[in-house]
């Protein structure tokens, strides 16, 4: 079990294996973010029942929700608004950092989607 955190620790969550790779997308709001980010079904990401709220951006067809931490501003995830949809992402930039580390980087081009 793999535990991430953001800054503050008012949002945590956990993953029961580490990501093979991270996606640095070029798109206008994730190069923007500085995120890199871990592609998993919801079912596999578990959130703290004890976890402080999230403020929610949204934008363009607001398929996405992203998730950043009120307290202190740190961005922990995306999810889909449609719940049936099976694919989210998490920001691995909250993983521990020898974690990250470890994990292959990929290029994504999310800027000419
Ligand atoms: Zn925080």
């Amino acid at each position: 079990m793999i535990e991430a955190s953001c800054h503050c620790g008012a949002v945590r969550f956990s993953v029961e294996t580490a990501p093979e790779q991270v996606n640095d997308c070029n798109c206008s709001i994730c190069r923007r973010y500085g995120t890199l980010w871990g592609y998993y079904r919801p079912s596999d990401v578990g959130f703290s029942a004890e976890n402080g709220p999230t403020d929610i951006y949204m934008w363009g067809d607001k398929s996405l929700e992203f998730h950043r931490c009120r307290a202190c501003g740190c961005v922990t995830h995306w999810s889909p608004t449609n719940r049936e949809r099976q694919k989210m992402g998490i920001n691995a930039r909250l993983l521990p950092a020898e974690v990250l580390a470890a994990i292959p980087v990929t290029h994504g081009d999310g800027a000419s989607r």
